[in-house]
């Protein structure tokens, strides 16, 4: 298309397609020399039980601290990674850090919180991967049960076969597995089953308008109920008001996660408000 017509036409014709290009091409470079530099940083945001409102688990949600450029969120750099195969060793760097901090929480602070990761589909693909994992709980003597890996459903819809090989070798070394942004893909109820999956998280979308949607509340239930069946823990994202938490809890939600009980925070912000929680649970 405009390619063929030359470098200069082609800026005329699509200039998205430039600007995609050049997007890509700078956040490539930005991501390498994040990783050179370790600009990288874990924030955790609770996950929180909507009957006693105490803190159950934590979501590891990266950012990049770039020093002139400030925080930048994944929605930035994510995709380049996942495009680039940067997503690898950044996927690395998430997992030990998020191991590291949660062998620490249980050591030094005697929670016995999870901690959920999310894994991209390129991790997934390789086929070191499990092995990875392994070596890193054991080199943080991560406990058991405790270290949650978020899939998205999408990724379970593709390759669908190797997906499941490497979530089995996962489950077998004690890892649990979510499926994260339930209700964006198009799964079925049936092809769930095939995947050895503990816990599956509600997308945000049909907690936004909750109180008003009579078929969001609805399909929420139904979810639910599914996920009852299923043996599946559920956690709905993205509760942002009281009004959300207590509709949710309506439908049968027994886990929330979102800004009405925090915004992912720092490690050491993070850590304070587990201190002043009262979530011991030893
Ligand atoms: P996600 O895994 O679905 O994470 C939830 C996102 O929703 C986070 O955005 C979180 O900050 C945001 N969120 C939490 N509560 C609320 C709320 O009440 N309202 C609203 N509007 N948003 C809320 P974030 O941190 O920008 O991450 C976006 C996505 O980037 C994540 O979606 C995940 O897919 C991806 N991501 C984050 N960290 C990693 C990582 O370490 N590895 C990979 N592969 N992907 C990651
Ligand atoms: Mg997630
Ligand atoms: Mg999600
Ligand atoms: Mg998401």
């Amino acid at each position: 298309r405009a390619k063929a017509e030359g470098r200069g036409r082609a800026c005329v014709f699509a200039p998205e397609d430039e600007q995609r290009t050049l997007h890509r091409v700078n956040t490539e470079s930005l991501l390498r020399e994040a990783l050179e530099g370790e600009y990288f940083e874990l924030h955790y945001q609770p996950v929180c039980d909507l009957g006693t409102q105490r803190i159950v688990g934590a979501e590891g949600l990266v950012r990049m601290n770039h020093p002139e450029k400030g925080l930048l969120a994944p929605g930035d750099f994510i995709d380049v990674a996942e495009e680039t195969g940067l997503i690898v060793p950044l996927g690395e760097w998430v997992l030990e850090e998020g191991a590291r901090q949660l062998a620490q929480w249980h050591r030094e602070l005697g929670c016995d919180i999870t901690l959920s990761l999310n894994v991209s589909s390129k991790q997934l693909q390789s086929s070191r991967f499990a092995g990875r994992v392994a070596e890193i709980c054991e080199k943080y003597s991560v406990p058991s049960g405790h270290l949650v890996l978020e899939i998205t459903e999408s990724m379970l819809m593709n390759n669908s076969d190797q997906v499941l090989d490497v979530m089995n070798r996962l489950k077998a070394q004690g890892c649990l597995l979510s499926i994260d942004d339930f209700g964006t893909g198009f799964s079925s109820l049936s092809y769930l089953q095939k995947f050895p999956l503990d816990v599956l998280k509600i997308d945000r979308a049909f907690v936004m308008d909750i109180e008003a949607n009579e078929t969001h509340r609805a399909l929420v239930r139904a979810i639910v109920s599914m996920s009852e069946a299923l043996k599946l823990r559920v956690i709905t994202e993205g509760v942002e008001t009281e009004g959300q938490m207590r509709c949710i809890r309506q439908q049968g939600c027994e886990l929330g996660q979102g800004y009405y009980f925090s915004r992912p925070l720092k490690a050491a912000v993070f850590n304070e408000w587990i201190r002043s929680s009262e979530t011991l649970s030893v």
